[in-house]
């Protein structure tokens, strides 16, 4: 029996309610929106908020002396098996836009916080054994009168904008074989951009574009260079084949370069040993004409890595000042330990700065390239002794949750995590490749070492220099979201979503939202007002070290807000509760 069925009637409002879809026009989502999506204060029509991932808000009527102020204004519980909740809403036309755990997609009536409407996946058994780090989803693009989802059998999905329901879908690969999509998508110039899921499984990455109307495949490039294409011989033998460097994460897009700067993940398998070579392009960021799919430049953060410091966190791109010469950066906070300041138009390594302490798998990054030297005796052996500790832990440094950024000063502001682990590897006899299998080679543990694993941090990138920290007690996994005007919001693992100041680091309003939350903010302007959202919920990879209360809800904020009458809240859910007596 297939899991998930839709007989499953947890979600109140769910299918059922479909029918009730507001029936006035949405306003399509042209291709000029989304490239203008930046000077649409008032909504947040992709992952990143613009092209550029800046994740940058210019609204300011919720101020620095107001937001103590914030209330909630409603909050829907998402439901189902409260599997984890790390999405991006969307805001469009008065409606909230959200994915949920196993790729659910919600579309809220934002005024009332009712559901306007719902769809859920259909998934074949034993799909949750080929899902590396749990079943979760990090959102949805809109484009034209469609929105589009990744689903975690590696389907891409247009679902129509005003009733949900399917206008086309195409598979993307065989989930049997571990690939599966988590990103956003990302629709640029009328193609809908998805990367891969699955270098835990030995798949081989890719990043691929959809005609957005039609559904039909435009382009595909791989990550690993197959045979007669450059750089093919950084992998022996065959290990190209099952060789992961994945693309789970969105990337970002430059309307003047025409590139899209998309992260690959680790090697596959993990243990370095059985792919000597730099491995490339895993631990990299490549630049790929968005029309042709060609690679324009790759940058490897890490060279035949052997500590899964995946490189897939999206970059921010900004113009800055550095060393008093103006340039087109794509900044990128790693896994590996270290926030990278590239040129976006050329690939160049401009620097790097450690986001934490004591970092030891590298003695350094070459000042020129940037390329890292390693402290061998941090690299695990085939069949040899446990290796630890490792700093930082596989988790990162940083891991994919969203930086934000302020262009207009040239400061980034992300979560980082001070922790370790140990690596063993295994007998190379004892690592075979098995489609759909873990094909890793190692055993890990992570640990905390310090009193505060978590921090939210400012740098300055222009200047080259941090300029503050908010530690936390557990690890940090939410997305920040940074405004004008000079406020931060983020969430930490004890439920509190809560409000900072971009100059200090000063915690200025919080609320305890019931969950860890892994998500990311987004605000937004709906009538007059501003408003501020985000998805709590523990799950994914921090639910692999964490007991914390699991859950599943949207909380939105306002200043001032008023919490709905209940009874505006579903009616329908009151007229299907029970049979009426007397009327059967
Ligand atoms: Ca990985």
């Amino acid at each position: 029996m297939a899991f998930l069925r839709r007989s499953v009637l947890s979600i109140v409002g769910g299918l059922a309610f479909a029918g009730l879809a507001q029936t006035a026009s949405l306003a399509d989502v042209s291709s000029d929106a989304l490239l203008q999506a930046q000077d649409n204060g008032g909504e947040w029509l992709m992952y990143g908020r613009n092209y550029l991932n800046q994740r940058y808000s210019p609204l300011d009527k919720i101020t620095k002396e107001n937001v103590s102020q914030l209330k909630p204004v409603f909050g829907y519980s998402t439901g189902g098996k409260f599997a984890g909740l790390e999405a991006t809403p969307l805001f469009h036309d008065g409606t909230l836009y959200f994915t949920a755990d196993y790729a659910r997609v919600f579309a809220l009536d934002a005024r009332t916080g009712t559901v306007k409407w719902y769809w859920e996946p259909e998934y074949e058994d034993g799909l949750e054994a080929v899902l590396c780090c749990g079943p979760v989803n990090r959102g949805l693009a809109i484009s034209g009168d469609k929105v589009y989802v990744g689903t975690l059998d590696a389907r891409l999905v247009a679902l129509n904008i005003k009733d949900g329901s399917v206008a086309w879908e195409k598979k993307i690969d065989e989930w049997q074989n571990a690939y599966a999509s988590t990103g956003a998508p990302l629709v640029v110039k009328g193609k809908v951009i998805v990367g891969i899921a699955g270098a835990e499984y030995g798949v081989r990455g890719y990043v691929r574009a959809y005609d957005a109307e039609t559904g039909k495949e435009l382009w595909t490039r791989h990550t690993i260079p197959g045979p007669g294409e450059p750089d093919h011989d950084t992998w022996p033998g065959d290990t190209w084949k099952t060789g992961g460097a994945s693309t789970w994460q969105t990337g970002a897009y430059d309307p003047e370069t025409n590139l899209l700067y998309w992260g690959t993940g680790n090697p596959g398998p993990w243990n370095s040993d059985l792919r000597k070579g730099d491995n490339k392009w895993s631990c990299s960021l490549l630049a790929i004409d968005v029309d042709t799919g060609e690679i324009k430049w790759g940058y490897q953060y890490t060279p035949n890595d052997a500590w899964d410091y995946d490189g897939n966190n999206a970059p921010v791109l900004m113009d800055v000042t550095i060393d008093g010469k103006p340039r087109k950066v794509a900044v990128q906070a790693n896994r590996n330990g270290f926030l990278y300041v590239l040129d976006r138009v050329t690939g160049e390594f401009i620097y790097a700065s450690a986001t934490v302490e004591g970092i030891n798998w590298t003695s350094g990054l070459d000042p020129k390239t940037g390329r890292p030297t390693v402290n061998e005796d941090k690299r695990p052996k085939s069949g040899g002794d446990k290796v630890e500790p490792i700093i930082p832990g596989l988790e990162g440094g940083t891991n994919w949750f969203p930086i934000a950024s302020n262009p207009d000063k040239g400061i980034v502001y992300l979560n980082t995590n001070d922790w370790v682990m140990s690596l063993k590897a295994w007998k190379p006899e004892d690592v075979v490749y098995k489609a759909g299998s873990l094909y890793m080679g190692v055993d890990y543990q992570m640990y905390r070492h310090k009193d505060k694993t978590g921090y939210l941090k400012a740098f300055d990138v222009a200047n080259k220099k941090w300029l503050w920290e908010l530690p936390s007690a557990l690890p940090m996994f939410a997305g920040v979201l940074a405004t004008k005007n000079g406020l931060l919001f983020t969430g930490d693992q004890l439920g509190n979503f809560m409000a900072v100041d971009a100059d200090n680091g000063k915690q200025l309003w919080r609320f305890q939202t019931g969950s860890g939350i892994n998500a990311s903010p987004i605000t937004y302007e709906l009538d007059g007002k501003q408003y501020v959202a985000i998805l709590s919920g523990l799950g994914g990879d921090p639910s692999f070290y964490f007991s914390g209360p699991k859950g599943g809800m949207l909380w939105v904020f306002a200043v001032d807000g008023e919490v709905k009458d209940t009874t505006s809240f579903n009616p329908q859910l009151i007229e299907t509760a029970l049979p009426v007596y007397g009327k059967q």
